[in-house]
């Protein structure tokens, strides 16, 4: 399981390290992401349905790898921003289920 605070700290400590600090602005950060959102994307481009749940091995990795990096730069945005990303999660998932109750 991901621990999203020990990740903060340790993505903290690694802009930190390197100085990087004054260049993650969300604005940065949102951007950021968003080109990372894209290389994942282009991985999945013109693939049909069944050949996007059937990756092989090699596709897979580089799709885990544009994964992290787009949940990198999202942690490190609520960082930034001041979010808590669990309790806004478990609020998500709160106005979800009243919004989409399950039908019986
Ligand atoms: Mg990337």
């Amino acid at each position: 399981m991901i621990d999203v605070d020990e990740m903060q700290q340790r993505l903290r400590e690694f802009a930190d390290a390197r100085d990087w600090e004054k260049y993650h602005s969300p604005k940065n950060l949102v951007m950021a992401m968003s080109v990372e959102m894209a290389e994942l994307m282009e991985h999945f481009q013109w693939m049909t349905e069944q050949q996007s749940l059937d990756l092989d091995t090699k596709t897979r990795e580089k799709v885990a790898l544009e994964m992290a990096d787009v949940l990198i730069y999202l942690v490190r945005m609520a960082d930034r921003c001041g979010i808590d990303l669990d309790h806004a999660v478990e609020k998500k998932l709160l106005l979800n289920g009243q919004k989409y109750p399950v039908v019986k």
